[in-house]
């Protein structure tokens, strides 16, 4: 069918709760992020046990790269806005992800930091354009929104789930070839569910040229960003090699994107330039939110490993770090839908809270989260060992909070970014999750003892007190969001 027969009017007006063609984003962004929770998920592993780096650095290794794969989406963002539109950059991204699956595939132990760098240009290019395609399929005025984001979020985590247990498994019980080539197989999925959901999408997502006049003279921007994006990747595997230069790279990119948007909104209509100050609140706070959040892949799993019993509601037997990897991918899937339901139900009463007051109780969520984790000191052993149980509710809370913001912050830089600027802004706010994981690592190493033979119970004490102080910045945070919801409302217009 051709693309542009089906009007984006007719796909915007569907019936019922969810557009159709969300569950072709759905599952084509289930199996990318599959494909990057199942790489993510190895990588510390690896290199440790078959690169044998030492833990501290393999650590800073792993944050160095999620950092790079954040910071990225930025540039993924920003050429879907200017040259590729958001199609093309999907099938570019995913086919960079393909390969550096395949690299890793081949020989993971030789071709190890190629194979990532591929992965992180090409979940910069895929990432945060499906995203915001996802914000396409709506009407400005379409309070459904949000409840598409929420299923969408399900999605995500149903590929974090799978992702981040299949892969690893196979990896240390059978062959790491055979894990990494997983992820290029199931990557592989992703592109091909993408492009057939292509014939569905109407205008959504051509290039920004696209029936332009000068559109096939322009024809070589397409190829200079694909030379580009290749050109880079050994300057990243250099980058990411050797983590002081992240530290360079963090300090440069936040600051240079900042006067980026500044750019535009100097550029834009004061109407749009309110919106877009607006969503810069959001992406701010979100850094916070992230960096508190984020202790799930570093000094949590630490805390797992070091301070939980193996017992859930008396009688099942995990893996504590099993279950610090998986209880959040989980609850988002049994509540996101929840969450989605409850939005359209308040706002069919008309009392559905605005973004800013959702962003509020997202970070009291988190607040109380983190406070619950500082109360696990208080059912610990002699030994320093607590309650898996307690752990586990600290993951439920922290959910809740996740979906006040995580989906919503989607959903949100899709309504406040005038249409030119729609992957750029998807990009800020995945960027923000960049320097949250940046920060996540210097707020775990700060909560972390320096003694090597420090025993649980002390560990059980540092890292509990740290808990507690992260649970009061959140309500501290969160009151002061409430705080300044008038002025951010304003900002926002007619948007919600
Ligand atoms: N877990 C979500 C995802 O993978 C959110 C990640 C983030 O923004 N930090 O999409």
């Amino acid at each position: 069918m051709n693309p542009a027969s089906l009007e984006l009017s007719a796909i915007q007006s569907f019936e019922g709760k969810y557009p159709r063609q969300l569950w072709w984003l759905f599952f084509s962004e289930m199996w990318e992020r599959f494909s990057f929770y199942g790489m993510r998920g190895m990588l510390t592993y690896f290199m440790v046990h078959q690169l044998f780096m030492s833990e501290s650095v393999a650590n800073l290794q792993y944050g160095a790269t999620q950092a790079f794969v954040y910071a990225f989406t930025f540039v993924g963002g920003l050429f879907a806005d200017k040259i590729l539109g958001f199609r093309r950059s999907l099938a570019w991204g995913g086919l960079l992800m393909i390969i550096g699956s395949i690299i890793l595939a081949i020989d993971p132990q030789k071709l190890f930091f190629l194979g990532i760098a591929f992965n992180i240009v090409g979940t910069g290019f895929f990432k945060p354009n499906i995203s915001s395609m996802v914000g396409t399929l709506y009407r400005d005025d379409d309070v459904r929104r949000d409840a598409g984001f929420s299923l969408f979020y399900s999605g995500i985590n149903v590929g974090a789930l799978l992702g981040g247990y299949i892969p690893i498994w196979l990896g240390k019980n059978y062959s790491w070839n055979v894990a990494f080539g997983l992820t290029a197989v199931v990557m592989a999925i992703s592109v091909v569910t993408f492009s057939y959901s292509q014939r569905y999408l109407g205008p959504i997502g051509l290039s920004p040229r696209h029936g332009q006049p000068d559109e096939a003279k322009t024809k070589w921007r397409d190829w200079v960003t694909y030379a580009g994006s290749l050109a880079v990747i050994p300057l990243l595997m250099v980058m990411v090699s050797k983590t002081d230069l992240t530290d360079y790279f963090m300090y440069t990119i936040g600051p240079l994107t900042l006067v980026y948007v500044g750019y535009e909104m100097a550029k834009s209509t004061p109407d749009e330039r309110k919106k877009l100050a607006a969503a810069m609140v959001f992406i701010l706070f979100s850094i916070v939110f992230w960096a508190f959040f984020e202790q799930s892949g570093g000094s949590l799993s630490l805390f797992a490993a070091n301070n939980l019993d193996d017992t859930l509601l008396g009688f099942l037997h995990l893996d504590p770090n099993g279950v610090n990897n998986s209880s959040n991918s989980l609850f988002v899937i049994i509540f996101a839908p929840v969450f989605g339901l409850i939005w359209l139900a308040l706002a069919k009463k008309k009392l559905e809270p605005n973004t800013v007051v959702k962003f509020g109780l997202g970070f009291l969520f988190l607040g109380a989260s983190f406070w619950v984790l500082y109360s696990t000191r208080f059912f610990a052993n002699e030994e320093g060992i607590t309650s898996l149980d307690v752990f586990t509710l600290a993951y439920l809370v922290m959910t809740f909070g996740e979906l006040c913001l995580s989906p919503i912050g989607l959903s949100i830089m899709t309504k406040l970014s005038p249409k030119k600027l729609q992957g750029v802004m998807m990009g800020m706010w995945f960027l923000a999750s960049a320097y949250g994981q940046y920060a996540a690592g210097l707020l775990g190493a700060g909560m972390s003892l320096p003694d090597p033979n420090a025993t649980a119970s002390a560990k059980l004490i540092s890292y509990t007190a740290g808990y507690q102080q992260l649970a009061i910045y959140a309500v501290v945070a969160g009151v002061l969001l409430l705080g300044l919801s008038p002025l951010v409302r304003r900002l926002m217009g007619e948007v919600k």
